[in-house]
């Protein structure tokens, strides 16, 4: 059995004025994450962590920030795609281990429905995608709710 694994990592700004897209879901928030896409900063540390698995560079290169077909596109689509080049390599997804990292709003209330909507989109279990949250104590930007960050590594298994 031949598996690979593969770590992400992703930032956004916190600004107000935009929704906030986090984990494929929308969240009640008086700020939302900028970006060229709808800036779902836990999708696209999942992406980058696929990618990055099989060695096929980030999220950057597959889909350019330059390029107009992006602009505003829904993560979920991305992250589909990612997966297709997963599939498309002989793999598949055994689970996703995942943390976000903010001040505020409280993520664990959202964290189930995300789960539920990342595991429809990759074919495996809500229990196979683990989403965990945690604040800096006020420290750095992202204490001071100016960014976002989340990390996610993931496990594939040849099919
Ligand atoms: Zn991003």
């Amino acid at each position: 059995m031949s598996y690979r694994i593969g770590q992400g990592i992703d930032f956004h700004k916190l600004v107000e004025g935009r929704e906030f897209w986090l984990g494929g879901i929308l969240i009640p928030h008086n700020k939302g994450a900028l970006g060229h896409s709808d800036a779902d900063v836990l999708l696209h540390a999942i992406c980058d962590a696929m990618l990055g698995a099989l060695s096929l560079g980030d999220i950057g290169k597959h889909f350019p920030d330059t390029d107009a077909a992006y602009k505003n596109i829904d993560s979920k689509v991305l992250l589909k795609r990612c997966y297709d080049l997963v599939h498309e390599k002989g793999y598949t997804l055994v689970n996703i281990d995942s943390t976000i990292l903010l001040q505020a709003p409280k993520i664990r209330p959202h964290v189930e429905q995300m789960q539920r909507t990342i595991a429809q989109i990759l074919d495996i279990s809500f229990e196979d995608v683990s989403i965990k949250a945690t604040t800096t104590e006020h420290l750095s930007f992202i204490g001071r709710e100016e960014g976002i960050v989340a990390t996610a590594n993931v496990l594939l298994q040849k099919i």
